[in-house]
Parts: structure tokens; C-alpha cells; sequence
């Protein structure tokens, strides 16, 4: 498979080049050359195939030949080592619990999966690669996690002082080794934009090898295509017309199942499911596209004013307005709405969720209120207790901590303040 650079601007390049650069020397976000659906026999007989098998099928496309097909087989199987739950929540609402794996959030999968690639990669590469990786809570916990003495790869992560939970701060401060957390005085998008500052800095960029590890690398996007699909295994017996309610920020998770969709899923609809930070809820009210700097709110990992997978929705749907409506809603929700959610999941339906996922069945509510022949699944991205102060608050009752948790909380934080681009060019210039 060949990429292309979403601004068009630059050659072709191998699944292997695009892993390693991050982003296009364009500036452009790669996507696919071609996306070539699966049969409808596989989908139809779908119940047939292992977990394993679904992501080997839907991803060989993508991988093969740079990666070997028994090679591909391993990373997948050891990416995939978690469960992935639906729990009823009502009629014509369930949600896929994405929270199974070591750091419990979603961003397990695509982390885990990108580290391995490059950890392949790196058997023939003699160059230190450096994975430069903005969060706005979860990544940076994933990414430690997943590529915690990955050979020949060291981690930088950019995290925003003071507007991460505080099990997030730890998860991604703690391990040392390979992994370095630098806080930013400032808020994500100014850590995304350092990131993407320094891939087109060729002073650096001459002197060490960057990548990124944030949704815009395709080995941490196509991934999280996976769970769409195993999701749509379990209920596509059972229910018609399944829709994904996606609590979204950068958009690569929603993007992924856009993908999924692309390779022939029979999905209906997908809702993006943000909170106050409304770019593209806007966007589909009004055609205009128009970023904000963002604000903060309590599904923090959503705090985006301008995502960056946008683009590659844009480019999945052909810049086709009314196909994109079609196959996308979008509602926005405030933190008062979100509590609420979060209260009505718990005493009605006993169910715990986190800020996210409560924004998530927001969006699932709403569509369903006009659309009641659906099914619809929202994603609950993130264990409840990575929100402990909002969670604990909302429902008045304290909750156990899982052992992936528990395994961070004695452990000292450890990260270097940052304040402007420079400082982030001296820090990977000296280290
Ligand atoms: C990252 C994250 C999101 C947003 O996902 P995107 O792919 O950036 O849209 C939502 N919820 C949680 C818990 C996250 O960590």
C-alpha cells in the first residue's frame, strides 16, 4: 500500500515511511492510495472470524508486504491481549467499553500496535527514531506505556501543566526509561502545535529521526478501526441499523471507524459526540470550517479547537458536503448536560461511566430521540476512575481503584517545564 499526503504536495510513500515520518514533508496528514472494501461474504459471515482474524483481515491491506503477514499476525494478537465488552445500557443504546487494556483508554490499541510496527521497523534501521507526542491525557499514558523499552525509540510527551487528571499526569510521568514528560505552560493545542512546529524544523529534523505517535501516524489510527468492527461481529445479528456515537476530539478514533465503514461495514450513521469545544458540530450547521483555541472542560481528552483528523474526513467522504452529512451528525454538549448524563447512567441504569463516554451517550440519546429504529453504540473511551474527582463527585460514592491504576499511584511524577517552541527545540537538541 501507498500513502498519499492529504495537501498533495509530495511522492507517494510506503506504509514503513509514513510510520517513521509522522506527517508528510508537505505538512499533510497520509492517507491510503486506495482503500479496496472487504467481500460482502466476509462481513455476512462475520460471526465466523477471532478477533485476531477481523483485525488481520481488515489492516493486511495497509501493512503487507512491509510488514510480513506472520510478523503482522504477532503484533496484532499481542495489541489485542484486552477485552472489548458491549454492556446493554437501554432499548437502542449500548456502549463498547474501549477501557480493558493497560492504561485504560482507547488510545491502547492504536499505541500498542504503532509501537511494535516501529519496533519491526527498527531491526533495519541503524537511526534512533524519537517519538514526539502531544496529549491531552490518554495518549501520553498509551504511548508511555506501549513503547516503554521499545529498542532504538525514545519518547518525548507534551502534556498541558495542570489540565490532565491527575491518574493521567501519572501515568505518563512515572516510567522513565525511554519515555520523558515535558509540561507545557499553556493548553493541548499549543502541544500540538510544538509537535508539528518541530517536524518542520529542519535544524532538528537534520539532526535526529521524529515521529509522532499521536492519531495523525496511520500505525496509531488505521488500528482502531478494529473495535468498530468487533462491535458491529457482536450486535449485527441482533440489532438493524447500527450507529456509532463517538466521543470526539482530534477525530482520529471516529476517522477509524470511517475507515471500517470505507471497507465496507454496513454502519448507518456515525455521531460525533463533543463537548463545549463545537468546531465540528459547527461546521455541519454551517459549511464553514472555523478553528477555535480550545476550552477546558471535564472530558479534557476532547479539549481540541481544531482537530486534526478533520481532514481526513474530508477526504473519506471526496470534500462532498451533502454525502458527509449524510453519514455524520455532530452535537455538542456542556460539562452541566455531561454531570447529568453521567447521574442519569448511574441511577437508572447502574452504570459508572466517565466524562467521555457520558458525552458520548449524550449524542447517542439525541440521535436516537429522532432516528428510533437504531441501534446505537457509544464508545466509553476511558476507565471512570482515570476522572476520579469528577466521577466520585457526580455519583457521591467513592470507586475502587482497578489494578492498572493502583500499579501508578505510589509512584513519583517526574517531568521538565516547558513554556515555548524553543524551549522544546533545546530540550531534544541537549537530551
Ligand atoms: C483521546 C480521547 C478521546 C478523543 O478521541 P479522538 O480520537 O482524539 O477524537 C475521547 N475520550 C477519551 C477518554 C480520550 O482519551
Amino acid at each position: 500500500m501507498k500513502y498519499f499526503s492529504i495537501n498533495k504536495n509530495t511522492d507517494l510513500t510506503s506504509f514503513k515511511e509514513a510510520v517513521i515520518r509522522g506527517l508528510a514533508p508537505d505538512k499533510g496528514l497520509y492517507f491510503p492510495e486506495k482503500i479496496t472494501p472487504l467481500s460482502e461474504r466476509f462481513w455476512a459471515d462475520i460471526d465466523n472470524y477471532s478477533n485476531e482474524e477481523i483485525a488481520f483481515e481488515t489492516i493486511k491491506q495497509f501493512v503487507l508486504p512491509e510488514i510480513p503477514e506472520e510478523e503482522l499476525k504477532k503484533i496484532i494478537s499481542e495489541t489485542l491481549s484486552f477485552d472489548f465488552p458491549i454492556v446493554n445500557i437501554s432499548a437502542n443504546i449500548s456502549t463498547l467499553e474501549l477501557f480493558h487494556g493497560p492504561t485504560m483508554a482507547f488510545k491502547d490499541v492504536g499505541a500498542r500496535f504503532m509501537a511494535r510496527c516501529l519496533g519491526y521497523f527498527n531491526t533495519d534501521i541503524s537511526e534512533e527514531v524519537t517519538v514526539l507526542v502531544a496529549t491531552s491525557g490518554d495518549t501520553g499514558g498509551a504511548v508511555a506505556n506501549g513503547f516503554l523499552d521499545v529498542n532504538g525509540v525514545k519518547v518525548v510527551i507534551l502534556y498541558p501543566d495542570g489540565k490532565v487528571s491527575d491518574i493521567q499526569e501519572r501515568q505518563l510521568t512515572t516510567l522513565g526509561h525511554n519515555i520523558t514528560a515535558l509540561k507545557v505552560d499553556g493548553v493541548f493545542d499549543d502541544c500540538q502545535d510544538m509537535v508539528k512546529q518541530a517536524f518542520l524544523d529542519s535544524e532538528l529534523t537534520s539532526k535526529m529521526q521524529l515521529t509522532s505517535a499521536n492519531s495523525i501516524n496511520i500505525a496509531r489510527w488505521i488500528p482502531q478501526l478494529f473495535y468498530f468492527v468487533f462491535a458491529y461481529k457482536k450486535l449485527y445479528r441482533t440489532k438493524k441499523d447500527i450507529v456509532f456515537s463517538i466521543p470526539s476530539g482530534n477525530f482520529g478514533n471516529i476517522c477509524a471507524g470511517m475507515m471500517a465503514q470505507q471497507l465496507g461495514m454496513p454502519v448507518k450513521h456515525f455521531i460525533a459526540s463533543n463537548n463545549a469545544n463545537n468546531v465540528v458540530t459547527e461546521y455541519l450547521e454551517t459549511a464553514t470550517y472555523n478553528p477555535k483555541p480550545s476550552v477546558q472542560t471535564i472530558s479534557n481528552a476532547m479539549d481540541v479547537g481544531n482537530p486534526s483528523n478533520f481532514v481526513r474526513i474530508l477526504e473519506i467522504y471526496n470534500h462532498d458536503f451533502d454525502l458527509l452529512k449524510k453519514n455524520l451528525s455532530s452535537f455538542s454538549f456542556t460539562d452541566e448536560e455531561t454531570k447529568q448524563a453521567m447521574t442519569e447512567l448511574f441511577t437508572k441504569y447502574g452504570y459508572i461511566s466517565d466524562p467521555h463516554g457520558a458525552v458520548g451517550y449524550l449524542g447517542a440519546k439525541k440521535f436516537v430521540q429522532s432516528n428510533q429504529h437504531v441501534h446505537c453504540v457509544f464508545l466509553e473511551t476511558a476507565h471512570p476512575t482515570k476522572f476520579l474527582d469528577v466521577v466520585e463527585e457526580v455519583i457521591s460514592k467513592p470507586i475502587e481503584l482497578p489494578e492498572q491504576i493502583k500499579g501508578v499511584m505510589n509512584k513519583p511524577k517526574s517531568a521538565t517545564s516547558i513554556a515555548t517552541y524553543e524551549d522544546l527545540k533545546n530540550h531534544l537538541l541537549s537530551s
